[in-house]
């Protein structure tokens, strides 16, 4: 199936009845913009974090994890930037009191207009110029562009003042960045060398979300290199590439990829690109690649008023470490990969026989295998089975419905192997067990008959990354 053949909402309801995402605080009539995973969508996403780990993390030489409190002092949040200038260009309508981005209302007016070029006062004029509509009420009286900052606020302690405020983290990049230091000297790291980190951020934002892909909270898989001065460019263009491949090794097809180049850069970047995928929804960004320059850490040196400089052993040349970011949106990940795996095929056109498939990779998807007693009779075996597996990988075990319903449901969900126990695995009076099993395939459906003995063996190394 093509991209635009996908329907959200068919991808939400799978998501919802098969326990991938639910709606945040569902009983209570939910919180705009806030879902949470359930036990198969926990799954993807924790092998999401397990995949981009080992590629950023293990495979790489001289990168380091860390795992720094979302709660910072504030002032790491001056030093950053984002309390003065951390905001989105809002306006009202008046006639119905709806708030709307500005860029937002100029971008769906007319995609090639670019209002991420544009200052807040040329947006107020092209608005005005083009008479551009309420989307809700379709009048056109808004007020003037004022910019909102989109951090969420909260209080230490019990008093309300000023000086007891803190913010939730908008990014995750400043806890690597205050801890550069410390990584540097405990690890004794050399340059150039990494910091990632994976966890959750939070912005303020109005813009309603095309289910998970824009939230008030999510979790950002972040990599910072920190590097020579003139090693930026080449470092760049390389995390570029990294990220694209990882994006394909992780299932999405290269031609629903792509970069975005930034024509309008934030204040402390160089050169800025995304990686879009291709959404049923149309593109969206999944990744963010930023040369940051020395920014972060010459404003860090310049607030917390510790040296943050680094001494070259070699050269023994003393300068302020440039940083290249790379920035992957955790739950954008997951819901791409779902989007890409899921497909309608038909199976029997004469009988109109349609499965639902969930092709994700091998290595990310939920569940790895799942085994099912042809009847109920056979459950001990089964369950001796999925036991043994269960040492290894993700197992489940299904005995209801017939054996057909049953693989149905596991496409479903993107299971990649289905065990099947039969009498014949068991044996009866006449007949003596034979031990083996039927390994079910998902995507080609073809099976295959393999004794017990050998499926660790069978199954070993498909699920890894
Ligand atoms: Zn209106």
């Amino acid at each position: 199936m093509r991209p635009e053949e996908k329907s959200m909402d068919k991808l939400v309801a799978l998501c919802k009845n098969r326990g991938f995402i639910f709606a945040g605080s569902e009983i209570y009539g939910g919180l705009a913009n806030t879902w949470d995973y359930g036990p198969l969508g926990a799954r993807l996403k924790n092998n999401v974090k397990d995949a981009w780990r080992k590629r950023f993390i293990q495979e790489r030489h001289n990168s380091f994890e860390v795992d720094a409190d979302i709660l910072m002092n504030p002032r790491v949040w001056e030093a950053s930037g984002h309390v003065s200038s951390f905001s989105d260009p809002l306006l009202d309508c008046k006639e119905c009191k709806m708030r709307f981005r500005a860029d937002n209302l100029i971008d769906d007016f007319d995609p090639d207009a670019h209002a991420d070029g544009m200052t807040k006062a040329e947006m107020f004029e092209y608005i005005k110029a083009h008479s551009i509509p309420c989307p809700h009420c379709g009048k056109h009286n808004f007020t003037e562009i004022r910019e909102f900052n989109l951090m969420f606020q909260t209080f230490r302690g019990v008093t309300n003042d000023a000086k007891s405020v803190i913010y939730l983290r908008p990014e995750n990049a400043q806890g690597e960045y205050v801890n550069y230091a410390n990584v540097q000297r405990s690890m004794r790291a050399k340059l150039p060398f990494s910091i990632g980190q994976i966890g959750k951020a939070f912005r303020n934002e109005i813009t309603p979300g095309n289910f998970t892909f824009r939230t008030i909270e999510f979790e950002q898989m972040e990599f910072q290199t920190f590097c020579h001065p003139g090693k930026d460019g080449e470092l760049y263009d390389y995390f570029k590439e990294y990220g694209k491949k990882f994006y394909e090794d992780l299932g999405l097809a290269p031609e629903h990829l792509r970069y975005h180049d930034h024509e309008k850069l934030a204040h402390y970047a160089k050169a800025a690109c995304d990686i879009e995928y291709l959404f049923p929804f149309g593109w969206g960004e999944i990744n963010g690649t930023h040369n940051r320059t020395d920014f972060d850490l010459t404003r860090h040196k310049e607030y917390s008023g510790q040296n943050l400089d680094y001494t070259d052993p070699f050269t023994n040349e003393t300068f302020t470490p440039y940083i290249i970011e790379s920035t992957y949106g955790l739950d954008r990940t997951v819901l791409a990969l779902i989007c890409e795996a899921y497909d309608e095929e038909t199976v029997d056109p004469e009988k109109n026989d349609v499965r639902t498939v969930l092709r994700l990779s091998p290595a990310v998807a939920p569940i790895k295998v799942a085994v099912l007693p042809l009847s109920k009779k056979l459950g001990d075996k089964a369950m001796e089975i999925r036991d043994e597996l269960s040492k290894f990988f993700m197992c489940d075990y299904d005995e209801t419905g017939s054996i057909g319903k049953r693989y149905r449901r596991q496409d479903e969900i993107g299971t990649p192997y289905c065990v099947t126990v039969d009498f014949e695995t068991v044996g009866d009076a006449e007949k003596p067990a034979d031990n083996c099993v039927t390994i079910r395939e998902r995507d080609s459906m073809a099976q295959v008959r393999v004794p017990i003995a050998d499926l660790a063996s069978y199954f070993d190394k498909k699920f890894v990354f």
